[in-house]
């Protein structure tokens, strides 16, 4: 091989998809040898650990354990990365243009830029609603909640819209950093939230929501969304509801970029892929992660972080096989189960028909979500903080006991 004109292969997106696909393909020989260039195009210098961004909100974690810089992730890697907003992307001339006017050329595309908020026809939605998807919106939502605590009232009120499981999660996260003071309202158009999950997921859902008093709105649409209210529609009733704060966390789309992309794509604009992962016409272009969807399968696979993580191994190998001549894999999801968290260190865990609640699940969700996350020395970082405060818990609790038997001096010479 030509080490003069190594294979370039550029990723697009750093998220689940773009940026495991991009750590996976790195640990391959040939770009050991600079045989095969890998870029990482990504807007932002975070990359986002978005399963675990509820616990910012009660600062059950910290800013660095689920937003590494990119930079420090790619320490060590040959991996180039590149922060820049992607412009225009010519399929047809493999030409990628970015927003500072450079364009880049690639053998093999990647494309794991995911989807984008969608927000619905409501009046005053976009003007005074939150939502809660990147750092910037935690940012935001962060300095509202700070706001609110800082006024002196006896009663507040947060509406939730969304009963999926980021509004879900959202609910109980917020009932328990704002506290008996706060009333939230999670409201939902459909008769149910959490749509699609185990009876187990939505049983432990129902009651973690109960237990904070989170107020159930189902059947219901938003009609306004004003500065200090909110008006609901249940049946022919109409009613406007004083609120502190909106939240929307109602769904996605395609981002517009994808969507002017010269290739098929589903009637909601998510491009068409074989099986391999293979943009359909654009063989050396592999699409997935939010963003994309298998051709011929007649059930979807998620949009979700689980599924996006599994198709980059896949998208990595395949994109191995194609310069090796070997055959390419079919993408196979395997749904490992589910896991939301439920409250401050507490979530529900379901997976092959075994549900785990409670403080037990909340530590393995924890645990299961370390080990997810991207490079191993970031794993081992974030753990020794977990284990630290594991052990700090542990030790208090010993004192305490100590401090009950033997007095608080003793307990302190037994327990440093
Ligand atoms: C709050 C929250 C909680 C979630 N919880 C879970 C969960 O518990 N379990 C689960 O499985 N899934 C969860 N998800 C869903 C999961 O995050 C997504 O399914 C997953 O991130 C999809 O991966 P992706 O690579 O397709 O897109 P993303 O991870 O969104 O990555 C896309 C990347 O592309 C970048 N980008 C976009 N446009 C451009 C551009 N023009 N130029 C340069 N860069 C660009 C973005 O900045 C981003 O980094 C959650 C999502 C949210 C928002």
């Amino acid at each position: 091989m030509n080490t003069k004109n190594p294979i370039n292969i550029c990723v697009l997106g750093g998220g689940f998809s773009g940026l495991y696909t991009a750590l996976y393909l790195s640990n391959h020989p040939q770009v050991k040898l600079g045989h095969w260039k890998i870029t990482l195009v990504e807007r932002n210098d975070n990359f986002l650990f978005t399963p675990l961004l509820y616990e910012l909100i009660t600062g059950e974690l910290q800013r660095w354990e689920i937003a590494p810089t990119y930079q420090k992730l790619l320490a060590g890697t040959s991996i180039k990365f590149c922060q820049h907003i992607v412009k225009k992307i010519d399929l047809n001339n493999r030409q990628v243009k970015l927003d500072n006017d450079d364009s880049l050329s690639y053998d093999y595309l990647v494309l794991g830029l995911g989807t984008q908020n969608y927000w619905a026809d409501i009046p005053g939605l976009k003007n005074y609603a939150l939502t809660f998807r990147t750092l910037r919106d935690l940012e935001q939502l962060q300095a509202k909640i700070h706001y609110l605590e800082t006024l002196d009232r006896k009663h507040l009120r947060v509406a939730i819209i969304g009963g999926g499981p980021n509004g879900v999660e959202l609910s109980c996260k917020l009932a328990d950093r704002l506290g008996k003071r706060s009333e939230v309202l999670l409201i939902d158009r459909g008769n149910q939230i959490l749509k699609g999950f185990s009876k187990g997921v939505r049983k432990a859902s129902y009651r973690a929501l109960g237990s904070r008093r989170v107020q159930l709105y189902l059947n219901t649409n938003v009609e306004e969304i004003k500065d200090d209210s909110i008006s609901l529609k249940h049946g022919e009733q109409t009613i406007n509801v004083p609120v502190d704060m909106v939240i929307w966390v109602a769904g996605t789309q395609s981002r517009i970029l994808v969507n002017s992309l010269n290739c098929q794509q589903s009637n909601l604009g998510k491009l068409l892929v074989h099986p391999s992962l293979q943009l359909i016409d654009y063989p050396e272009v592999f699409a997935l992660g939010d963003l994309a969807q298998i051709s011929n399968k007649k059930t979807s696979i998620p949009a979700t972080a689980q599924a996006a993580y599994q198709q980059a191994s896949c998208a990595a190998k395949n994109i191995a096989a194609i310069i090796e001549g070997k055959p390419l894999k079919s993408f196979k999801y395997l749904h490992l189960g589910d896991m939301l968290t439920l409250g401050r260190r507490t979530a529900i865990i379901s997976s092959y028909g075994i549900n785990i609640s409670g403080q037990l699940g909340g530590m393995i969700r924890r645990l299961a979500y370390i080990f997810r996350l991207p490079t191993m020395r970031h794993r081992l970082q974030v753990l020794r903080n977990f284990g630290q405060k594991i052990g700090l818990k542990i030790r208090r609790f010993l004192r305490s006991i100590l401090a009950n038997l033997l007095g608080q001096k003793s307990s302190r010479k037994y327990l440093k």
